[in-house]
């Protein structure tokens, strides 16, 4: 089986939102990237975890998900932030850049549609800080229909945390052991 995808966000997952004071976790080191489209004296701070590159590549070198972008840092998630935390070139879903003024402009994610369309029926598991309750029941229902999809979302002035890539792990054997499961039956049918 091909692995299920695991779509990353940025913001709010490994880059956190600033506490009210301003304060990032101690866990994260400061770092200026210059994205697409800006000069090169114009750059963006970004507070990031080298920790969170580690746990990441344990979950990819297991082999268990196919990762992949999906933050509104588009390619710029695969040259400015992934070698940040030593992560290999990942592709990303190419979100369009809509002229919205609140992340859930029909009342759920805004990257919730293209995702859907990128997947088609494919399984996949989605880290964003940013789901809301019609999200949450897009996932359900698409896992109702056959196709599991889980949603991680961490809490955004914190970000990342170990137990969410272990709840992907543990979700992904679920899987497996499912699908090891189904492809056994017709076997033991035949064998009675
Ligand atoms: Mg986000």
């Amino acid at each position: 089986m091909r692995p299920p995808y695991l779509l990353l966000d940025i913001d709010g997952v490994l880059i956190p939102f600033p506490n009210a004071d301003g304060s990032t976790p101690a866990t994260h080191a400061r770092h200026d990237v210059v994205p697409t489209g800006r000069s090169a004296d114009n750059p963006v701070t970004v507070w990031i975890d080298p920790a969170h590159g580690r746990m990441l590549m344990e979950v990819i070198r297991a082999g268990l998900v196919t990762p992949v972008w999906c933050t509104s840092w588009r390619q710029d998630a695969a040259t400015l932030i992934g070698p940040l935390l030593g992560l290999p070139p990942l592709p990303h879903v190419d979100l369009p850049r809509p002229r919205i003024t609140t992340s859930h402009p029909n009342g759920y994610l805004w990257k919730r549609d293209h995702v859907d369309a990128w997947l088609a029926d494919a399984p996949a598991v989605w880290i964003d800080d940013d789901f809301t309750g019609l999200d949450h029941a897009w996932a359900a229902e698409r896992t109702t229909r056959g196709t599991a999809t889980l949603l991680i979302q961490p809490e955004p002035r914190v970000g990342l945390q170990a137990e969410h890539l272990a709840e992907v792990r543990a979700w992904v054997r679920r899987l497996l052991a499912v699908r090891t499961a189904a492809l056994a039956v017709p076997s033991e049918t035949e064998a009675a």
